[in-house]
Parts: C-alpha cells; sequence; structure tokens
C-alpha cells in the first residue's frame, strides 16, 4: 500500500522511556524506578485535582461538556482574556497540531530553533512544510531574524519556545517583543510557554503575559499546558491563547470532545490550587541547586535552566548513552539528547529523595 508523500521523511516522536518498559526489560520493581525523563512534575498533582478526578469518575459515561466554558473561563480569568480567546487542546500538542494545520504547507515552512521541542518539527511535517532551524542551538534571534529574511514570503510559521526544551535557556520578554514586532505580521509566531511558570518564579524578566503578548501582535499565539508545573501530564490538557481570529481559525481544525471528561475536571480543579504549585516551583530550583553543585565537583558543563530539567554537557571523554544507559540499568530514566547531536543528558529536577538517588548513581555511572 502507498501512503501519503509526507509520511516517507516522518520520524516518530521518541517520548521518554516509561517506567513499564524498564520493569519488563530490566526487571527492576516499579517502586524503585526514578522517572526523570518527560519533566513531569515529581511531587504530582495537588491532592484537592486528586479529589475531583475520583468525584468526576462517575460521570465516565458522559460526554464532556464540548463548549469547556468553565475551563476556558477560568483560563481566561487568570490571563485577563477573553473566553473567545481561548482553545483548549488534549496537551498543548495538539494546539500545535492545529496551529501548523491552519498555517503551514508545502509552501509556507516552519522557522525554529536549532534545537527545541521536537513536536513542532513532527506535526510540522505532517503538513508537506519544509522546516528551518538556526545553525546555532539555542534560541538566537538574529539567526532566526536572517532565516526569516532569507526565505521572505516562504515562511508560515514561527516557534519560540521560551523557555527551550530539551535545552532549558530562556529568552527576556524585552528581546522578545523587540524581536516580533520586526516579524512580518502574516507569520503566525507560536511562543510555547509550556515552562513559563517556573521560568517566571526565578526572573521576572522571563515573564511573557499572554494578554500583552496577544494585545502588542495580532500574529502571536501563547500556548501553556496542565502538563508540566500542575502536573497532570496524564490528564492531557493544554490551552492556547491568542486573538479570536485565531482562535476561531484553530476551532475549526478542533475534533469534538478533544479532552476527556476527567482532564477537564482536572484542569477546572488545578487552576484553584496555586499554592501546591508554587511550592512545587521553590522546590524545583533549590533542588536545582545540587544539580549545579554536582556538575562544578564532576567537572561538566550544564545549561542554566529556567524550568523543571537541567541539561547535562559531558566533556569528550564521558559518553551520554553510556551514562544514560547505565543509569537505566539502575532503575533511573533520564533523557540521553546523544540524537540532537550532543554529548549531553536532560534530567528532570525529582523530589530531594529522587535526586539523592540520582547523584549517588551518577556519580558512579560517570567516574
Ligand atoms: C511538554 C511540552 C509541551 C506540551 O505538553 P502537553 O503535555 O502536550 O501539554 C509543549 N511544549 C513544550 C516545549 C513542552 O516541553
Amino acid at each position: 500500500m502507498r501512503f501519503n508523500e509526507v509520511l516517507s521523511g516522518l520520524k516518530n516522536y521518541e517520548a521518554g522511556k516509561p517506567i513499564e518498559l524498564v520493569v519488563r526489560e530490566y526487571g527492576i520493581n516499579p517502586k524503585d524506578i526514578i522517572k526523570l525523563a518527560s519533566n513531569e512534575n515529581p511531587r504530582g498533582c495537588s491532592p484537592k485535582v486528586l479529589e475531583a478526578i475520583k468525584d468526576e469518575v462517575k460521570n465516565a459515561s458522559l460526554y464532556p461538556d464540548d463548549s469547556m466554558y468553565e475551563l476556558k473561563d477560568g483560563l481566561a480569568k487568570r490571563f485577563n482574556v477573553k473566553s473567545s480567546e481561548v482553545i483548549v487542546g488534549a496537551g498543548s500538542d495538539q494546539v500545535i497540531e492545529f496551529a501548523l494545520k491552519a498555517k503551514a504547507n508545502p509552501k509556507q515552512g516552519i522557522v525554529m530553533a536549532g534545537i527545541t521541542f521536537a513536536m513542532y518539527e513532527v506535526y510540522g511535517m505532517q503538513t508537506g512544510a519544509k522546516i528551518y532551524k538556526t545553525k546555532s542551538q539555542t534560541h538566537n534571534l538574529k539567526e532566526l531574524e536572517e532565516l526569516l529574511k532569507e526565505n521572505k514570503n516562504e515562511i508560515g510559521v514561527l516557534f519560540l519556545c521560551i523557555p527551550n526544551n530539551p535545552l532549558g535557556e530562556c529568552l527576556d520578554k524585552e528581546d522578545v517583543f523587540e524581536f516580533i514586532e520586526k516579524v512580518d505580521k502574516d507569520i503566525l509566531i507560536v511562543v510555547d510557554g509550556a515552562y513559563q511558570e517556573y521560568a517566571k518564579f526565578k526572573d521576572p524578566k522571563k515573564e511573557i503575559s499572554p494578554k500583552e503578548l496577544i494585545e502588542k501582535f495580532e500574529n502571536t499565539l501563547y500556548l501553556g499546558t496542565f502538563s508540566k508545573a500542575y502536573g497532570l501530564g496524564g490528564m492531557r490538557c493544554g490551552y492556547g491563547i491568542g486573538s479570536e481570529k485565531i482562535i476561531k481559525a484553530l476551532h475549526k481544525l478542533r475534533p469534538p470532545f478533544n479532552i476527556t471528561t476527567l482532564s477537564l475536571r482536572a484542569g477546572i480543579e488545578a487552576l484553584k490550587d496555586e499554592d501546591f504549585v508554587q511550592n512545587a516551583i521553590k522546590e524545583n530550583f533549590s533542588e536545582m541547586k545540587r544539580y549545579e553543585k554536582t556538575a562544578k565537583e564532576l567537572g561538566f558543563d550544564f545549561i542554566p535552566s529556567y524550568t523543571n530539567f537541567i541539561t547535562l554537557n559531558f566533556p569528550e571523554d564521558k559518553n551520554a548513552s553510556k551514562i544514560a544507559q547505565i543509569m537505566l540499568e539502575q532503575g533511573i530514566i533520564i533523557r540521553d539528547l546523544s540524537a540532537y547531536g550532543m554529548n549531553a543528558v536532560r534530567v528532570t529536577i525529582g523530589t530531594p529523595e529522587q535526586n539523592t538517588r540520582f547523584f549517588e548513581t551518577f556519580t558512579r555511572a560517570y567516574c
């Protein structure tokens, strides 16, 4: 059977290894496995959200409210925008997909940083669009500007991942706004704020207010998610915020009931427990200092991170894949970044206990 041409160039997204796989392949007890590979919140989600999900299970036979009135209303209030400026997706992943389907095609390509969130390219390729990446691995606004200039009239979508996954670096809001000002108004600029909660806690200069963004620039779409700071990766709930015009266009691509009855309730409740989120973020950054200290002690580099993970760059005489494999066999799942051409690993910051175990195992694996 012959499939559509675009599929031949497509790779599967390689997700962080699940706990089940480590149990199967290495025979390790699930309770001894630590997953620091997918940037989930190691503290889980708010206990209030968990209660709400349990309570909602009785409605599993019912389709969710497809208008998503309450969740959109909660998000609109949180960000001081209108409900009509919000769209909800099965993770912000799905909103990325909508944005690309709406605006990318074989004649309108996609621009992004050299190393950034893999799904931009995966969904991008599905539209048949050309992918343009900067030479620099991290976000370099000058290079992004040059790419846009060199390929004038051939770009449909530009991605800015602020802070960036998988490297953790973060542009300053002021620089971002100055840059966007210069971009052609027909290019859809997607500002992916999956880790914004972390970034703004660490440094207020990094905070991008969706309201200010979309009011200043009609061609922008802000993305947020409940998967990271809110600890709800398994619920698949994310959102986009943009002008009514953009959101209306994206809604044409949204399948009905695209998030579950449980996910919807989880998102609604999660917005009500900000204390949980702030405490988790506070602990994240105090624990991150232990990783920075270990890097200095063992003599390797790291990228200063504005997220819930840290990218550790190893010298040539150490092998990132090998280290990741040794860790895996000890039940600690981290992300090997070799596929990106880096001799580096990405580690999600765990709970204090998980991190202690990480350091013990890692020190042995590294030396
Ligand atoms: C995790 C992540 C997302 C989306 O996650 P969902 O679970 O689909 O909401 C989007 N962008 C970046 C950069 C991420 O790291």
